[in-house]
Parts: structure tokens; sequence; C-alpha cells
């Protein structure tokens, strides 16, 4: 029986010219791929149609999208060495997809001193990390400025690290607790420290659904305001997306409508990562909400799909080896990636939802994943610069064994 990974690996492009994979597909998808090879704009509408390729359409599409990747950003694959920090696991927002919040009252629920914070943060610039990943629960008894407190501990203590940090939905909570507007509540941050916000919390940017996934969530319209207001102040933000859960193939197609219009008024968005929703210790799957995620092939059609919906748009496509694992996110490479996100060095959210990737991808596990793709991997910044030094991070094993972190909270 072929397994997710074999299906993948028939649909690869095969080193055939991509005129013999375009002559397989049908007219309607012909034209789609057609017109997008020329810079012409994938429809939203058009989506569902991608979404749901099999066969020589499905092959095409693949075949389309890994010559695009390499007409609009060539064959370098890029790669941060970064660590994951969450701060705290209590959370009273209670979304149904989530298996890392905690009550205050359980044992095994934390909030990190800064101190603890720091050595953790210590610990990663000594790893190689140019930047930390800070993402938490949304933590009742926090004080009011205790993001801002802990950028400033973290700047003062280590100038020269990236910090990648607060969902917009802990955006939403600090400008609440501060009586601060987003503008004042997002230009604080950044002057505390801040370098770029996490494009999570977007799971399906649809209220009806997010009704469905966490009934206390930033709402679509307040998401889209603080992501904007970021851009605005000068704060660049990713943008992502969880599928395969209770959505269908048109809120997909409405949500990559969205960020496309939002990144055409701001241009803020540094980078799109489609992320697959990880269903296994999830309420939504023990209550019957969800059937397991199908694996593999739904995975690459969306990555082959972004890359053409957003070209021109967003040049950054990444995979996410924490949710595909390491064999299925480096294929993904053939099908429109051009980054393989970070080396985390602590992942516990999805892993908590029942991921089984690991926590920590050392920088030399990753280019030697991407060289098996015979593409060329390149340490960046955050920001898609080259780091002063490009040191990859030791190949030692994992930074920590107390786990606790994850770069996807909130999606
Ligand atoms: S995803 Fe974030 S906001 Fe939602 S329950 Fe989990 S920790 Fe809380």
């Amino acid at each position: 029986m072929n397994t997710p990974i074999d299906e993948v690996r028939a649909f690869l492009p095969d080193g055939a010219p991509l005129e013999r994979s375009l002559e397989g597909a049908s007219a309607p998808v012909r034209a789609i791929l057609d017109r997008s090879l020329n810079r012409g704009e994938v429809g939203v509408d058009e989506v569902p149609l991608l979404l749901r390729l099999d066969g020589d359409d499905l092959r095409a599409l693949v075949a389309t999208a890994d010559h695009v990747r390499r007409e609009d950003v060539g064959d370098e694959v890029t790669y941060v060495v970064n660590r994951n920090i969450n701060f705290t696991n209590i959370c009273f927002v209670n979304c149904q997809f989530c298996a890392f919040k905690r009550q205050r009252w359980e044992d095994d629920a934390y909030d990190h001193e800064i101190d603890a914070i720091l050595a953790k943060v210590d610990e990663a610039v000594s790893r190689g990390a140019t930047e930390v990943c800070m993402q938490g629960g949304i933590n009742p008894q926090m004080g009011a400025f205790h993001y801002r407190d802990v950028l400033v501990a973290i700047k003062t203590a280590f100038p020269q690290i990236h910090m990648h940090a607060f969902s917009p939905m802990e955006i939403l909570y600090g400008s609440r607790r501060t009586n601060m507007s987003f503008e004042d509540y997002l230009t604080m941050l950044r002057d505390a420290g801040l370098g770029s916000v996490p494009g999570t919390a977007a799971e399906i940017l649809d209220d009806e659904i997010r009704e469905i996934l966490s009934h206390k969530k930033v709402d679509v319209e307040t998401w889209v305001d603080i992501i904007s207001t970021a851009h605005r102040v000068g704060i660049p933000t990713t943008s992502t997306i969880m599928y395969g859960h209770v959505e269908n193939l048109d809120h997909i197609a409405a949500h990559l409508g969205l960020l496309r219009t939002m990144q055409r008024e701001t241009k803020g968005f540094t980078e799109f990562v489609p992320l697959r929703f990880i269903y296994e210790n999830t309420i939504l799957y023990q209550r019957g909400l969800v059937k397991p995620t199908p694996q593999g092939t739904p995975d690459l059609r969306m990555y082959a799909t972004c890359r053409l919906f957003f070209r021109g748009d967003i040049d950054n496509l990444q995979t996410s080896w924490v949710k595909l694992g390491h064999e299925l996110s480096a294929l993904t490479l053939a099908a429109g990636v051009n980054d393989f996100g970070g080396t985390l060095m602590e992942e516990s959210i999805s892993r908590e939802a029942g991921a089984d990737a690991g926590e920590y991808t050392t920088a030399e596990e990753i280019e030697a994943l991407i060289r098996s793709m015979g593409r060329t991997p390149r340490q960046r910044t955050t920001l898609y610069g080259t780091p002063d030094a490009a040191p990859l991070a030791s190949s030692s094993g994992p930074a920590s064994e107390d786990a606790t972190a994850g770069s996807t909270l909130g999606a």
C-alpha cells in the first residue's frame, strides 16, 4: 500500500520540461497555470479548483509552482537559527484546537519568570540563534505591561537578538489590559525592541469558523486591524493559515484572498506559512467535530496553490517541519517552497497536539534536508537578510529538557 509520502513523490517534478507536464493538464487547469506563468493573477474563485486537483492536473500544478518559485526566488532555500520560548501555558481562551493551554491550578501549568526567560535566550544566543520567537497563553494574572517588560529585559541583555513575538491575540490582550489603542501599544512594543510579529491566531479568517474553533478568539476585523496597524507602525509580520479542520475550500480561498488584499495595501507580510492542523489530542477531535487530517497530497496541493496565488505579492513560502515532519516538509520544496523555517530548539505546541517531528532540528539537519532535494541552503535573518556571521547552530542535542515552546501557537 502506498504511504502518503509515496503518493506525494508521484506528483513531484521528474526533471522533464515543464511543457510536458502542462500538456497533461485539462483545459481549465492549463488556462490557470498558463496565466500564472505569464504573471497573471490566480482568482480567489479558482483556489478551490486547484485544491482539488489530482492525477496529471496535480502534476502540472506542482511543476508550475516549482518553475514559478525558481523564476521568482531562485534555488536557495533559506532558514533561520531561532529558539521558541513559550513563557506561559496558562490561558483562559480555551481554543478547541489547542492542546497546549492549561488552567493555572493544573499541575503542569507554568509561567516563567524573567530570569528563566533570559537563561533560555542566553542559551539560544550561545547556539548561534539570531531570533527568539516568543508567544504564550493568555494569562489572566499577567501584569498589564508584562509583554513590554519582558521585551525590555531581553533586549537590554541581548541587544543583537531579533524579537519575533506576540500573536495578534496577545496584542489584543495587552492593549486591553493597558487601555492603549493598538497603534499606541504596538508602537510601545516596537520601541521596546519588538522586531516582528507572528501572523498567527489567524487560523481561518472567517468568523463563523472561528466561533467553532474558539469563540473568545480575536475576530477577523480585529485581527486585520492589529496586523495592518503593525505594518503601518513599521513592524513586519508573517502570515499563516491553519487548514484541515472544520473549514471548507471556499473558506481557505477567502482567507488567502484577504491576506493578498492586505499585502497589496501594506506590503508588511514577510512570508506565508501554511500550517496543517494537528488533530490528535485536541478537543475538536475528541468531540468528533473533525476527522483525522489526511496527510501528504493535500499538503502538496496547498503549498503549490499558494506559490501561484501569492505570485508577485508574497515571495517567501515557508514549509513547516513541525507539522509535516522532516521528509514531507523536504518534499514540499519541490512544490513552490523556498524557506524551511527555523531550528526552534524547543517545541511543545504541535507536540502536545500530537505531532511527532521533534522539537529541534539543527541547522546541519536542515541543510542536509535542503541538499537532499538538490537545493542550496542559506541561513537568513528573520527579515530575510544575511546574518552578520552566519554561524551554524550547535548540532548537539535539544537546547533544554524543559521543552516548552513552539512557533505556531495560536495557529
Ligand atoms: S491557541 Fe493560544 S489563545 Fe488559544 S487556547 Fe491555546 S494558548 Fe490559549
